[in-house]
């Protein structure tokens, strides 16, 4: 079974925070009895899949990698994992990540780090971590992770594998522990796109506990895989490809390009003037969000609460002061100051305008190209330690990937080469509202 590969790597690799191989013996027994007694089994019968951390699992715990919630058992399971068990999936394990999905390295997990497959010493980018580097380790076939600024495609890029962010509304966010709600999105990561686009059938579609879920119909995404992409219109955004990304990324972004244009697509270079500002205004989004969100870890409803303290007050704030690590800290800190009254104006305001001239311009765009495509990171994996430091530094790691959940709109990110040490480079695929079927079918084409 696929225990017996993750007793063999996992202790190098961690992906996983918990392990849930009883519930996952119990569930291929469910299928025996269904075949034993003639009945249908549904697509995902014994393919294993990891879910991220944050996404609640009845009776099995759901950390959100933070010592707040290192005993919390949620008592109902997200939509997706019911949709996913309507096909009969195997949950393998509940996946590391960033502590509440901030970080772009694992690194923030309150619970351990994880590796990079490729080489240990390497981060496996964030904050789906876990969720990338199991199925890059063979330790998954399928893994959900959440991506709220680059969470699902940093870390397929930094992996070598295939992630992807649905449009925003396209997949239910109930039972997925909030971070940044009008940001957040849960999407797969596959070894490859058709997989990829199953795994996008399964979990997407209009869910009545999620307001922000959209009541449209969900195609079959593996159609459009085989369509030739003769006279697709590629953008090519110059602002992704400055100076702060490494030549080679740029190169074997270029090189994909390249190769689409012989497979009959066209493309143009094509300017979005906003994106210089897309990251600023996503730290004070999404920290904003963040401090509202969080508020309701006090100790009281749930995970971890301080036994010593003195009276309410002093209570929650000794819970949040053990159970939240520093970049939580930071987040909630950043986030209050900015939605505070005086400052409202002057930044939490502002960045949603940012938000408005970032969406535009990718309207402007998608009335002429059907995809654009840029390297999703700017760099390939880097050493565990090497930008744990130094938080600005580890911001721009999704300076590629933010503006497009600012938009709400789809990317995918898959592997397009190596660079000279032997690592992953990630390409990215961006599309418009809804227009998954025409990222996967670039994607398609080029794998
Ligand atoms: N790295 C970004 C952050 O820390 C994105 C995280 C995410 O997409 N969840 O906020």
């Amino acid at each position: 079974s696929i225990y017996n590969r993750i007793n063999q790597v996992e202790e190098d690799v961690q992906a996983y925070i918990t392990l849930t191989k009883e519930e996952a013996l119990n569930q291929a027994d469910k299928v025996d009895e269904k075949l034993g007694n003639g009945e249908k089994i549904g697509p995902l019968a014994g393919i294993p899949i990891a879910i991220k951390d944050n996404m609640s699992t009845e009776g099995v715990k759901t950390t959100c990698a933070s010592q707040i919630l290192h005993n919390y058992k949620p008592p109902y399971d997200a939509t997706v994992i019911k949709k996913l068990a309507a096909e009969d999936f195997v949950m393998v394990g509940k996946a590391n990540m960033d502590e509440f999905a901030m970080g772009s390295s694992t690194e923030n997990s309150g619970i351990h780090p994880t590796s990079n497959p490729w080489d240990l010493e390497r981060v496996p980018g964030g904050s789906s971590g876990g969720s990338a580097a199991a199925v890059a380790a063979d330790e998954a076939i399928i893994s959900l992770g959440s991506d709220t600024g680059g969470s699902i495609r940093q870390p397929a890029a930094l992996c070598g594998i295939v992630g992807m962010k649905p449009t925003y509304g396209l997949v239910s966010r109930y039972g997925l522990v909030a971070f940044a709600s009008s940001l957040d999105q849960i999407g797969p990561f596959a070894k490859d796109i058709t997989d990829c686009a199953l795994a996008l059938n399964y979990i997407a579609g209009h869910d009545e506990f999620d307001s922000t879920s959209v009541d449209r119909e969900v195609p079959d995404y593996t159609e459009s895989l085989n369509k030739d992409i003769k006279g697709m219109k590629i953008g090519v955004p110059t602002e992704y490809f400055g100076d702060g990304i490494d030549q080679e990324v740029k190169d074997a972004v270029w090189n994909a390009i390249k190769k689409l244009e012989e497979l009959g697509a066209e493309y143009e270079e094509v300017s979005l003037p906003h994106t210089d500002y897309a990251l600023s205004a996503y730290y004070l989004i999404a920290p904003a969000e963040a401090s509202s969100n969080l508020a309701r870890y006090d100790g009281v409803r749930y995970g971890l609460r301080n036994k010593e303290a003195k009276g309410l007050v002093e209570m929650y704030k000794k819970t949040r002061q053990d159970g939240f690590g520093d970049e939580v800290k930071r987040r909630i800190m950043l986030g209050t100051y900015a939605l505070s009254s005086g400052y409202y104006d002057a930044y939490y305001k502002k960045a949603q305008k940012i938000r408005t001239l970032v969406k535009q311009d990718f309207d402007k765009a998608f009335e002429k190209y059907d995809v654009l495509i840029s390297p999703t990171t700017p760099t390939t994996a880097f050493k565990i330690g090497d930008k744990s430091n130094d938080p600005l530094e580890m911001y721009l790691s999704d300076i590629c990937t933010i503006p497009i959940n600012l938009a709400g709109i789809p990317a995918l990110s898959m592997p397009c080469g190596l660079d000279s040490k032997g690592l992953p480079i990630g390409l990215q695929i961006i599309g418009t509202h809804f227009g998954e079927e025409k990222i996967l079918q670039v994607a398609h084409a080029f794998e």
